[in-house]
């Protein structure tokens, strides 16, 4: 068992398995090219899935592999097949911006994953293309539509933006909703590698727009990690992620580990250790070691909702979001 200072239990491993990215977010990404680090610093598939099988044995439960653009990193499914084979009852699930999803659906279906969050931020091509700095709405829904088609089960991920894309809100949840996948919008995060100008829209902001269109009450039973949930008279269900509001810390359940093998505590503040000597090293006591401290030091809250100014230095590229 992984057990917090403020008692909270952590069963939730979020792995980052690249920090590189073929999209450019306005919210995520400096505009100004920079360079990667380079790919022998990052954990291979074989270290991965050693401290994987350490915080299994230590009590995760929950795993989700993510990025940067974790499709953009080759053979993932061979990653999920080997933790699946060591641990069939993990719920494991996959987030990526969707671009390089279409012509792998079938593998990571047959590697065993279920479950895969696309992140859709516009249904309109230009403004996509002004949100990622690419041409890809197309390509992001052959994707999505491709992993509803192979039966995984699919959610969908925006970011609201005052005048990017506020009128939109309805849109992307029509478009969810006709698949029958969960939409969650999460409030944008500030944090300092994000274009300066952007301003997200708060979750009562995105409800109040969706009040107007559709009839929905609180799912007040049951969670759905950091989402709340609402349900709409004819039972679909979406939800919104609040980092700002007060009590999103309280039942935080998640640690990260980074693509180079820093373990993170939080999104928000800097504190990080590394485990990449001690799998690199083979020594998986000491690795363990750093998992037991670095969830044991966890923050006990983030600053998001200090005060309106508070903007994290975490490359949300680097932690996987
Ligand atoms: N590249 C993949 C993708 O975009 O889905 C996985 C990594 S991305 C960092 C994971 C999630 O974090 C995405 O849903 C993205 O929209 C979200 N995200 C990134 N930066 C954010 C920010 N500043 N505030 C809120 N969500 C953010
Ligand atoms: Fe890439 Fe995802 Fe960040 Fe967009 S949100 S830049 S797709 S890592």
């Amino acid at each position: 068992m992984l057990r917090d200072q403020f008692g909270r239990d952590v069963t939730y491993l979020r792995v980052s398995v690249t920090e590189r990215c073929n999209f450019r977010c306005q919210y995520c990404m400096p505009e100004k090219p920079f360079s990667w680090v380079p790919r022998e610093n990052l954990l291979s598939y074989e270290e991965l899935y050693s401290f994987i099988r350490i915080g299994i044995d230590q009590g995760i439960t929950k795993i989700r592999l993510t990025g940067g653009e974790p499709l953009t990193r080759d053979d993932l499914d061979r990653l999920i097949a080997m933790i699946i084979e060591y641990a069939p009852d993990v719920d494991i699930g996959l987030t990526t911006n969707g671009y390089l999803l279409e012509p792998m659906v079938e593998r990571l279906s047959n590697a065993g994953l279920k479950r895969i969050n696309v992140s859709l931020d516009s249904m309109q091509k230009e403004t996509l293309h002004a949100i990622t700095k690419k041409d890809v709405l197309d390509k992001v829904k052959a994707g999505i539509e491709a992993a509803v088609q192979a039966g995984l089960k699919v959610k969908i991920n925006s970011v609201i933006m005052k005048k990017v894309n506020e009128d939109e809100v309805i849109a992307l949840f029509e478009y969810a909703k006709g698949l029958g996948a969960q939409i969650r919008f999460i409030e944008y995060m500030e944090n300092s590698f994000a274009s300066s100008h952007v301003q997200g829209l708060t979750s009562d902001e995105i409800l109040d727009i969706l009040g107007k269109h559709v009839s929905f009450s609180p799912v007040l039973i049951g969670s759905d990690g950091p989402a709340t949930l609402y349900e709409c008279t004819d039972g679909y269900r979406f939800g919104t992620i609040e980092p700002h509001k007060h009590d999103f810390c309280a039942t935080c359940n998640r640690i990260r580990l980074t693509a180079e093998g820093d373990l993170i505590p939080c999104l928000y503040f800097d504190e990080a250790m590394s485990v990449k000597d001690a799998l690199r090293e083979n020594d998986l006591d000491q690795a363990e070691q750093v998992l037991r401290t670095v969830v044991f030091n966890k923050p006990e809250k983030n600053r998001w909702n200090a005060n309106d100014s508070e903007v994290s230095t975490r490359a949300f590229y680097q932690t996987g979001g």
